[in-house]
């Protein structure tokens, strides 16, 4: 723009920020200063992954391939995630890597008859959650291992929530089968409470009964976990530079910055250059958990990989680009940029939004301690959903905010309300850090009212328009200093000068916008009434003829009020 600091440093204090050359901007106030300066600015980042130069045509669906789906298996503490994970490595080890030694990378590839499965080595919805809350999602099919002999339980809830927030498919393992007290029935009943509709009953949820212990039916899921992905069609491009996201990272004394990676799309190389979250690198070397060496990687394959600067984090992403230099720049960018983001606090949706019109889809999640006055709230906070705004409980439950909780709605932009319970202080300090939103209530009636008001505050006002004057033009004169200036005779309401103004000519509207001036004899005038004679102008426009008549009006909003329409 050419401009100097210190015009740039006067303009931002005339609007109030004090602020130092070596200060960041956030982007409302560069943009705004940009505007003030005569410029219109947009906003493009650099250095996020979306903003990579990349060729568009290769996501183009002729290169697209079949790739091979990437599961993550979740369930109650104790109903058999783990057991599941060691069964399904053990009968499914790669041809030829049997009798290894394995080592644990966070991620592992089985063969089956009909090709490869990923799964995820971190079981449960808290990492899958936090993934998702750094913009990561990796999972395609989520295994729900449910005890036949316990039932849906807590966490049971939490993971079917989860995974649906995330709109991942959900297949249901119904584990322990092998137990004499199991009844698999009867969970098939339970977890149809769920919205998880079995599909020997006409739904569409895949439900297999197996052992993970006794290693019973571990096959059949294997098959309708393969089948499942056929219909989901899940396809990647795999000639181009890769792209995918970190699953573990470590710092070994040996061996340097070690991540996992899973690759999304494209083929990772030896020797390809890339940068990951605020780190960069090559890769030196691509090992699988049988400890097995690779030149290449593929899409949906997980590997660890040597040769970065220093550990990246879970849930970052890497992007592979031709030079050393660029990976370099952008990772050294968003160094600086992590270090100014960390001072300022993040934001996720909150009843000011809402009412500040930021959000028409309302997502909830609801805590209360007992399951009473669950059923009630969620009823009667449902009902409050119109065609203009949706109010969606994500997450509900009785009992206390939960950490989980808090990711779960940072991930998903949702508002945590809590009745009749309070969060602790570390649940509070995440929130905080998250930016996401908590209110809590004591009072139903303040929880209902407050979320109606938030939602009244979404709705757009209706607009009234009234006439509060007219006038009638009786002489025109142009002057060389003021332009055109109408003189006029008052003859309903007032002419004001700061209302909108319409020109009418044989009931035609000809000019609609502000007046520019009014005037009594010499003198500028707020307002004239009826019966009284003045001059107007029009604020750029000219062609008033003698007759027209000019109509003051104004434009009131009326708030809105929630209608049940149900
Ligand atoms: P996680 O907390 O969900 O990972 O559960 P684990 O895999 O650690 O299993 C919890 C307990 O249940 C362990 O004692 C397992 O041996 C047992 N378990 C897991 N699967 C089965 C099964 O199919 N049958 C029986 N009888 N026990 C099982």
């Amino acid at each position: 723009m050419n401009l100097k600091v210190g015009d740039i440093l006067r303009k931002l204090m005339a609007l109030g920020t004090l602020a130092t050359i070596n200060q960041r901007l956030d982007t409302d106030t560069a943009i705004l200063i940009a505007n003030e300066f005569g410029f219109d600015a947009k906003l493009s980042s650099l250095y996020e992954e979306e903003d990579i130069q990349k060729d568009s045509t290769e996501d183009d669906k002729a290169n697209l391939q079949p790739r091979s789906p990437i599961v993550t298996i979740m369930g109650h503490v104790d109903h058999g995630k783990t057991s599941l994970l060691d069964a399904i490595r053990h009968s499914n080890v790669i041809a030829g890597e049997a009798g290894g030694i394995t080592q644990h990378i966070g991620a592992y590839r089985v063969k089956t008859s009909t090709g490869e499965i990923t799964f995820l080595d971190t079981p449960g919805h808290e990492a899958f959650t936090a993934m998702r809350s750094r913009g990561a999602q990796a999972t395609d099919i989520v295994i729900l291992v449910v005890s036949a002999a316990d039932g849906v339980m807590p966490q049971t809830i939490e993971a079917i929530n989860h995974a649906k927030a995330a709109n991942v498919p959900i297949i249901v393992a119904v584990n322990k089968i092998d137990l004499p007290t199991a009844n698999p029935e009867k969970i098939r009943q339970e977890i149809s409470n769920y919205g998880l509709l079995p599909e020997e009953w006409g739904g569409d949820t895949i439900m297999v009964d197996i052992s993970a212990k006794q290693k019973m039916n571990i096959d059949s899921l294997l098959e309708l976990v393969q089948l499942k992905a056929e219909m989901m069609e899940l396809k990647a491009n795999p000639n181009k530079h890769a792209e995918g996201i970190v699953i573990e990272a470590k710092l070994d004394p040996r061996r340097g910055a070690v991540a996992t990676v899973l690759v999304q799309s494209g083929t990772l190389h030896i020797g390809d250059n890339l940068v990951v979250g605020t780190t960069f690198g090559k890769v030196r070397a691509m090992i699988d958990e049988y400890g097995k060496r690779f030149d290449k990687a593929i899409p949906s394959m997980p590997v660890e990989i040597l040769g970065l600067n220093e550990p990246p984090q879970a849930g970052d992403k890497f992007v592979v680009l031709e030079h050393e230099s660029q990976v370099r720049e952008i990772a050294n960018a968003r160094k600086e940029k992590a270090k100014a983001d960390a001072l300022r606090p993040k934001q996720h949706v909150s009843l000011l939004d809402l009412n500040a019109g930021k959000a028409k889809h309302l997502k909830i999640i609801l805590k209360t301690d007992v399951q009473g006055s669950l059923g009630a709230l969620c009823d009667a906070l449902e009902r409050m959903s119109n065609s203009e705004i949706n109010l969606e409980i994500i997450h509900k439950g009785a009992g206390s905010i939960t950490e989980s909780d808090v990711v779960l709605a940072a991930a998903s932009d949702a508002l945590i309300v809590g009745f009749n319970i309070r969060p602790d202080a570390a649940v509070e300090k995440l929130a905080e850090t998250e930016g996401v939103s908590i209110n809590v209530y004591r009072i139903i009636y303040d929880l209902i009212a407050d979320i109606k008001a938030a939602m009244e505050g979404l709705l757009d006002p209706d607009t009234q328009e009234k006439i509060t004057g007219k006038a009638v033009v009786k002489q025109v004169f142009k002057l060389s200093s003021a332009g055109t200036v109408a003189g006029c005779t008052v003859t309903e309401g007032k002419a004001q000068r700061n209302v909108k103004i319409r020109l009418l000519r044989d009931n035609v509207i000809i000019f609609e916008g502000n007046s520019s001036a009014i005037k009594r004899f010499k003198d500028d005038v707020k307002e004239v009434e009826k019966g009284y004679e003045c001059g107007i102008s029009l604020e750029n426009f000219s062609d008033i003829k003698v007759s027209d008549v000019m109509e003051f009006f104004t434009i009131e909003k009326i708030a809105r009020k929630l209608v049940n329409e149900n």
